[in-house]
């Protein structure tokens, strides 16, 4: 059977490292974290961008754990930009400073998305596991505001802040963001872990739309929100990444290429790695590219079903996680024989008042 057709990736999400001064328990980090040894060198990154650019990537999405970890980050900032790719920083702030920021403007960053751990310190700090951390992430949104990179603010939402989601949207205000995304957490990686700690209840998830749209009315022409619903709470899953390998290409810090973060997780399916493999050759000819695309991989009742060509059948990851089957329909569906199991399950953990697990590096 030949492979489905594919058009070229738009983004790439470029995990440059793992190494984060923060340890979000919702950090969507594999469990088994990369040491520094194992990150791709300056050079290997370089031509990384240079093979995306030839083939089509239009935005490279500076990622990590924290970017700002890799003293390199301006020189590969510089060489993205200079490839002709659209570069945007994706950052906790922390370890960022006034100077290093005017350094990235002058290599060309063209957006910062900074991440937000809670709206005020007592919150911030117990999410993000970094005292003074609060303080930090204000004064570097200062200096983002003051330099001129446009800004989007991301929150990710759960059960401990969903309730203070009004002043989320007035911090996204306050920094001069353009854009705001309203995140609800994503249950992979270590947020698997705090299911129980973190998963809001049906009531936070049904409110948080409302929010959301009441703001998006009010805000026109001043923020733009974008929110990523709690899916354990829906009859229908989202188009997870567009369709499998479709837009999307993630360099992992080791140099494995992904078709999202949480790939790695899905049983019998190698992944490449970009210094070993031309790029071009990953996105089109690999195995584990074309498992998923198109619909022949689909089993039922996804194969006949009318929105297949709207969701496509979900997530792959979160079918492998719930179902053991990466072909299975995502639990999030109704149609899905596991998603009475999901719904059972999703609103006992909102119930439960389990303690954080932090995010940790190996020794
Ligand atoms: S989610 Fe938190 S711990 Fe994970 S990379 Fe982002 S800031 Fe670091
Ligand atoms: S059956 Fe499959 S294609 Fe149909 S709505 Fe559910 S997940 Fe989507």
């Amino acid at each position: 059977m030949s492979a489905p057709r594919a058009n070229p990736p738009m983004a790439m999400l470029a995990e440059l490292t793992h190494r984060c001064p923060l340890s979000c328990p919702y950090c969507s980090n594999p469990l088994e974290l990369e040491r520094k040894d194992r990150e791709l060198t300056t050079d290997e990154w370089k031509d990384v961008f240079t093979q995306a650019a030839e083939m089509g990537v239009l935005h490279v999405h500076f990622s990590g754990g924290e970017p700002a970890s890799r003293r390199d980050l301006e020189e590969m900032v510089a060489h993205a930009r200079d490839a002709g790719l659209y570069t945007n920083l994706i950052t906790s702030g922390i370890g960022l400073t006034r100077r290093r920021l005017e350094a990235l403007d002058s290599c060309g960053l063209d957006h910062v998305q900074l991440s937000l751990q809670g709206v005020d310190a007592q919150m911030a700090d117990l999410v993000g596991g970094y005292k003074g951390g609060f303080d930090r992430k204000m004064q570097v949104a200062g200096w983002i505001g003051e330099i001129g990179f446009p800004l989007t603010l991301n929150a990710v939402m759960h059960k401990k802040n969903f309730d203070r989601l009004e002043e989320t949207i007035a911090i996204a205000l306050d920094m001069g963001a353009r854009r705001l995304e309203v995140a609800t957490v994503q249950f992979h990686g270590w947020a698997a872990k705090n299911r129980a700690a973190l998963m809001p209840t049906r009531e936070q998830a049904k409110q948080a739309r409302l929010t959301v749209n009441a703001a998006r009315a009010r805000l026109a022409g001043v923020l733009v929100i974008d929110y990523v619903p709690a899916d354990h709470h829906s009859d229908y899953p989202k188009p997870c990444m567009g369709g499998w390998a479709s837009t999307g290409i993630n360099i992992a810090p080791d140099g494995s290429v992904l078709p999202c973060h949480a790939a790695h997780t899905i049983e019998g399916l190698n992944f490449d790695k970009a210094h070993e493999r031309p790029l071009k050759d990953i996105w089109y000819n690999s195995h584990a590219f074309n498992a998923f695309r198109g619909f022949d991989w689909m089993q039922e009742p996804c194969r006949s079903c009318e929105l297949k060509t709207k969701d496509f059948g979900g997530c792959r990851c979160q079918a492998m996680a719930i179902a053991g089957d990466a072909a299975a329909t995502d639990p999030v569906c109704i149609k899905s024989p596991l998603h009475a199991e999901l719904v059972r399950r999703a609103e006992a953990d909102a119930e439960d008042d389990a303690d954080l697990i932090y995010r940790l590096m190996p020794d």
